[in-house]
Order: structure tokens, then C-alpha cells, then sequence
């Protein structure tokens, strides 16, 4: 899989999320032969919804399917816990990871129960994320329930 490609189109999702004042996490629920199946971003903020995480909104978009065996999930930021259960949840292979600088969140457990995780340490997702904390850090410390 082309991971850097995949991360992409999540990078993309983070871009529209700031461009709507939201919190600029991204992601995209690809196969592993790289059909594009879901994308969406964090839309806290838009929606006042705290459940809408960009893996969640890429989850809902990618519709039903029988087996999440063969997917993998791609992400500008390491996976809150909530989304880490989601992976677990429905058998998802493998995790795309943006950085995991700013929050390592559940990707330490995801390693440790099987699934497949790559980093990319990416320095646009860190500073995409980054420069938005900066301007809104009580807006962060809610999305992270701190
Ligand atoms: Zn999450």
C-alpha cells in the first residue's frame, strides 16, 4: 500500500476541517489495494458533536461492508482511544498514522493487539494541528477531554 498517497487525501479532510473553523484532523478508510472507501474530518466543532472524529466521519462515509479485514484506516493524528475501539471494533487491519507527536493516543495498544501501524511522523500534520492549538487551545483540551 502507499501509505504517503493515502495520507494524502486524510491531509486533504485536515485542510477542510481548518478552512471550517474546526479542528483540523483528518482521515480516509482506504482497502488495502488502495480504493478509496470513506473520507471525512473532525467536525466537534461544526456539528457540536463531540462523537464526529475525522475516523469516525471517514467510518460512516465508507457505508456497510461485510469485512473490514482487508482495510486500512488513515489518520493526520495518532487515534484516540474511542477511535482505537473503533478499529479493534470492527477488525481493521491496518493504521496510516500522520504524527503522533502532538497525542499518542491508542496506537501503542493497537501495535500490541496485531494490527498494523505506520507512522509517517509527518511535519504538515504536525503543523497543520499545531497552529490551530496555538489559536484555540481550550477547543483542543475539550477534544481530548483534558
Ligand atoms: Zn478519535
Amino acid at each position: 500500500m502507499d501509505a504517503r498517497a493515502m495520507l494524502a487525501v486524510a491531509l486533504e479532510e485536515a485542510r477542510i476541517g481548518r478552512a471550517e473553523d474546526g479542528i483540523p484532523i483528518g482521515a480516509a478508510l482506504f482497502s488495502r489495494d488502495g480504493e478509496l472507501l470513506g473520507r471525512g474530518h473532525n467536525r466537534r466543532v461544526q456539528d457540536d458533536d463531540p462523537s464526529v472524529h475525522g475516523e469516525t466521519d471517514a467510518f460512516r462515509a465508507a457505508g456497510r461492508r461485510r469485512s473490514y479485514r482487508d482495510t486500512v484506516m488513515v489518520t493526520t493524528l495518532s487515534p484516540c482511544w474511542y477511535c482505537s475501539g473503533l478499529v479493534r471494533q470492527f477488525g481493521i487491519s491496518a493504521v496510516v498514522i500522520g504524527e503522533s507527536r502532538t497525542f499518542a493516543g491508542g496506537a501503542a495498544w493497537l501495535r500490541e493487539s496485531g494490527v498494523e501501524v505506520i507512522d509517517l511522523d509527518s511535519t504538515e500534520c504536525y503543523e497543520l494541528l499545531q497552529g490551530f492549538i496555538a489559536e484555540h487551545p481550550e477547543v483542543w483540551n475539550e477534544d481530548i477531554g483534558e
